[in-house]
């Protein structure tokens, strides 16, 4: 059996159908770019935290030349923690998106931020541009349905267990909907157990071979997520050189203005200063 054959058995049984269409065109416009024919930076913090914070790093990022702000209003975590432990509540929700929205009209950034269950969809497309769809909702089959009847575009994170297969899958639950505008954002796999990891604390294991796999069969944007790949702010930069060295669409990264404060996933944001260097890669 070649590789392949698996997948182009699954285009014969025309289970696997609109992603390997080539006539189809996924692009769609992120501020001025438009992704699949130009490469975008998306960055932002993990967690919205409040409205002068991210309106500051709004601002910030239009400096640096950032395409996209990213922030989380609905914040699922790993780690299932219960409500009711520290008053924990997934996020600042609505009033989350309000500050999004507080922070776009300061800087002209155009939001990516998640939508969690189908039932939000309306309440997050009246202030997100791109919705995007968290690891854990990669194969959320109702959330994915009601997304392809939307007109705007989707961020499709992989789930960490996530097969090739799958990914196309799942895109395609969207394409059935009629919606087109999609990208792929990888963003690391379940690796080795944590003993024989990098560290002891590193979460999930870089997925850069999904990308040269996606573009043998797809003309879907690939958007790369070094952030929660790595887990670690010192490998962002490396990992971000690797990924564009492989030729995705755009890069989706966590920073923050002071980083080992961020609310969520501390460990892995950087600082405005990493940011610029991240920017310099887009420079050809
Ligand atoms: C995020 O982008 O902050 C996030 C929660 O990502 P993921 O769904 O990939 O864990
Ligand atoms: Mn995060």
């Amino acid at each position: 059996m070649t590789k392949n054959e698996y997948i182009e058995s699954l285009i014969k049984a025309d289970k696997i159908k609109h992603t390997v269409d080539k006539s189809i065109n996924f692009q769609f416009q992120i501020g001025s770019k438009t992704l699949g024919e130009e490469k975008v930076l998306i960055a932002g913090p993990c967690s919205v935290e409040s409205k002068d914070m991210i309106i500051d790093v709004s601002l910030k990022l239009k400096e640096i030349g950032v395409d996209a702000l990213r922030g989380g209003a609905y914040k699922p975590c790993t780690y299932p923690v219960r409500k009711s432990v520290n008053g924990w509540k997934e996020g600042l929700q609505k009033e989350g998106l309000e500050y999004l929205l507080n922070a776009k009209d300061k800087s002209g950034l155009p939001i990516v931020t998640e939508v969690m269950d189908a039932s939000k969809i309306n309440l997050v497309s009246e202030y997100a541009d791109i919705f995007q769809v968290g690891t854990r909702n990669f194969q959320n089959y109702t959330l994915l349905d009601e997304l392809g009847k939307q007109d705007k575009p989707i961020l499709l994170k992989r789930g960490t267990w996530g097969t090739l297969d799958e990914i196309l899958g799942a895109c395609e639950r969207i394409i059935e909907g009629g919606n087109t505008k999609i990208a792929i954002c990888l963003r690391g796999v379940v690796g080795m157990p944590s003993y024989r990891h990098i560290f002891p604390s590193t979460r999930w294991a870089p997925d850069l071979m999904m990308i040269p796999a996606l573009k043998e069969f797809t003309n879907i944007p690939i958007i790369y997520d070094p952030s929660h790949a790595t887990g670690y702010r010192n490998f962002v930069l490396p990992i971000s050189k690797a990924a564009m060295a492989l030729n995705v669409d755009g890069l989706i990264v966590e920073c923050h203005p002071k980083p080992e404060k961020s609310i969520s996933d501390p460990d892995q944001a950087i600082t405005f200063n990493n940011l610029k260097k991240i920017k310099e890669l887009f420079k050809n």
